[in-house]
């Protein structure tokens, strides 16, 4: 199997448990949404995107492509793999604000953050989505993919364990730091602090 297939299966693996797990969180708001925050643009960037592409032909979407609605469909979207990261990305208030804590709410940014985490610098300084030439896909480098995923994979490990189970595993600050780095729920420094990190996570 080519390094690009390998990458392809892996990601696909990821994704498919991230999405399996943010579902739990976003689908009882997003059934009911009445102002869906899909837009056709952010469906434009999966087909402009080679490496999402690829995705989609080794999970092939449940509707066509639409011009006027992208994936868009009367049941959600139609991708079953490949969304782009921004889709991820967004948290509207309503999923936030269902948070209880200050940390939970963190912690689910850090999920949402972890699509985009996986693709940056996939290629020197470019992200997996902003390589624009399919030749250049055979380019990609196992090795280098799988320091994003073994981030991807922390990052989804320690999240998905506090919020089942209110555990929280410090150690694991830096890479949340490095997955999202503006976030301010705890500071570079304030991470070293063990004493001072365990009164910030459980306090809020
Ligand atoms: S993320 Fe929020 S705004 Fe977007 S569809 Fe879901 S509930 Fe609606
Ligand atoms: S979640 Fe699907 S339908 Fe919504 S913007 Fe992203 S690709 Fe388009």
């Amino acid at each position: 199997m080519s390094e690009l297939n390998k990458i392809v299966e892996k990601y696909i693996d990821f994704e498919k448990r991230l999405r399996a797990f943010m579902d739990t969180i976003c689908a009882q708001h997003c059934r009911n949404c009445d102002d869906v925050c899909c837009r056709q643009e952010f469906c434009r960037e999966t087909i402009e995107s080679p490496f999402l592409s690829l995705l989609r032909e080794k999970a092939p979407p449940l509707a066509t492509y639409s011009s006027e609605f992208g994936w868009l469909t009367e049941t959600g979207c139609a991708l079953c793999m490949g969304r782009a990261p921004v889709c991820y990305e967004f948290l509207c208030t309503d999923i936030l604000a269902s948070q209880k804590t200050k940390f939970d709410r963190s912690m689910i940014k850090v999920l949402s953050a972890l699509i985009n985490h996986l693709g940056k610098n996939a290629l020197g300084p470019r992200h997996l989505v902003e390589i624009l030439h399919k030749e250049d896909l055979h380019r990609l480098r196992l090795a280098r993919f799988e320091k994003r995923l073994n981030d991807a994979e922390a990052g989804l490990n320690v999240v998905t364990t506090y919020l089942r189970n209110q555990s929280f595993d410090g150690r694991y600050l830096p890479i949340l730091v490095r997955i999202t780095p503006s976030q301010v729920y705890v500071s570079k420094d304030f991470a070293k602090d063990e004493h001072r990190k365990q009164k910030s996570i459980f306090n809020n």
